[in-house]
């Protein structure tokens, strides 16, 4: 019997390596591999997919998010507000720049930030809102903006699992002051190696991560700022160049697949579907449900979830979980003082999900599969 992984990144390369091979090639004779037009071409195409008038190509995802909190000056003394159900870079960063993340509780609903809590969580510190767009599902953005308007606050937004998504219409990393985008390979648009991107409207912001981006250098060896080393290389731009033009295909896949999702596992007791909010559309990076009676069966934090996925793997289907431990929470942040039951919605929800086989290529059959699969392994796991 056919098995199923939770993800598939070489049925995408079967699709389009013959154009890739062609475009790397030419890069490889080129003999230019460190920006010059490949890189400039792939950050105007960015810029108009998303809908804004600059984008930076940088190294990483991780690397983007730090540009704009470098370029929004924030550092020592000053607060982040984020959310602690995502991954670890959102925080990491907040405080590789010398600031603190401040963390809120979610909506598990949707599993983002709940925007309700960002008001009480903010200080005479507090300098900027990290909105996370988690799984590919954006924040209400509207909401988000409000506040910081009325606080005066920065917004960056990572959107490092959400290329494409929309609130409201308008693409996500528009919304902001800047959009952070990661091209790690398992982001839906994924680069052949590590890449990312910023993405602003504010051309200032963006002269400053350029510069940021590349030592701090202002002019050929002239430095204005301590920066880094952290540019898109050539090879990545021209394969990303070539997947965005696939981008909106890929996602519709993806939201064919969610929707399939939702239909068979909306009544089935004890699971709790992905919620997206009336005006979002979001990209599906990740389809994750919550099992619910988690908290009756299990003599230890997670231990009923993780036997499904046990039963589930048997069976040959794979599934991840995303993620196992809040951000609050974690040794590194021991000295941030949280305790537990402190942001209880984020730390029930990391008992509960699971996050199921989902890339644009998962067939109609082996999506039943994995349907009738859960299924029988839930039935099997209840008593
Ligand atoms: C992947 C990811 C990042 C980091 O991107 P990298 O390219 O791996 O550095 C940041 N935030 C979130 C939410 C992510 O999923």
């Amino acid at each position: 019997m056919n098995n199923v992984p939770p993800l598939d990144l070489t049925s995408q390369y079967e699709q389009i390596g013959d154009e890739i091979a062609a475009a790397v090639q030419k890069v490889l004779a080129s003999g230019g591999y460190i920006g010059g037009p490949a890189v400039k071409a792939f950050e105007r195409e960015f810029a108009d997919y998303t809908g804004v008038s600059e984008c930076v190509g940088c190294n990483s995802g991780t690397d983007a998010l730090i540009l704009a909190l470098r370029a929004l000056k924030i550092g020592p003394g000053d607060e982040v507000i984020t959310t602690p159900f995502t991954f670890f870079a959102s925080a990491e960063v907040i405080s590789a720049v010398g600031a603190t993340p401040v963390f809120v509780d979610i909506d598990p609903a949707t599993f983002n930030m709940d925007v309700d809590r960002i008001e009480t969580a903010i200080t005479e510190k507090t300098k900027a809102i990290m909105p996370v767009h988690i799984f590919g599902q954006p924040v209400d953005m509207t909401r988000v903006m409000a506040i910081a308007n009325h606080h005066n606050l920065a917004v960056v937004e990572d959107c490092a699992q959400a290329v494409g998504a929309e609130w409201e219409s308008r693409k996500v990393g528009s919304i902001g002051h800047v959009g952070c985008f990661s091209f790690y390979p398992t982001k839906n648009l994924g680069a052949c190696g590590d890449g990312g991107a910023v993405t602003t409207n504010d051309p200032e912001l963006a002269a400053t991560m350029r510069m940021l981006k590349e030592h701090g250098q202002s002019s050929r060896y002239f430095y204005e700022e301590i920066g880094y080393n952290s540019r898109l290389d050539a090879i990545q731009a021209v394969i990303l160049s070539i997947k965005l033009r696939y981008l909106d295909t890929w996602n519709s896949q993806r939201r064919a697949i969610a929707e399939l999702y939702n239909e068979f596992l909306s009544r089935v007791p004890g699971v709790a579907i992905p919620q997206e909010l009336p005006k979002a559309k979001g990209v599906w990076n990740q389809y994750t449900i919550r099992l619910t009676n988690s908290e009756d069966t299990s003599p230890s934090p997670g231990e009923f979830r993780d036997s499904v996925r046990a039963k589930l793997q048997e069976s040959g289907i794979g599934s991840m979980v995303y993620y196992p431990l809040p951000l609050h929470l974690q040794p590194v942040y021991k000295s941030l003082g949280y305790q537990p039951g402190q942001l209880p919605a984020a730390e029930s929800v990391c008992r509960e999900v699971l996050s199921l086989p989902m890339f644009p290529e998962l067939s109609g059959d082996r999506q039943e599969r994995v349907i009738y699969g859960l299924k029988d392994c839930l039935a099997r796991s209840v008593k």
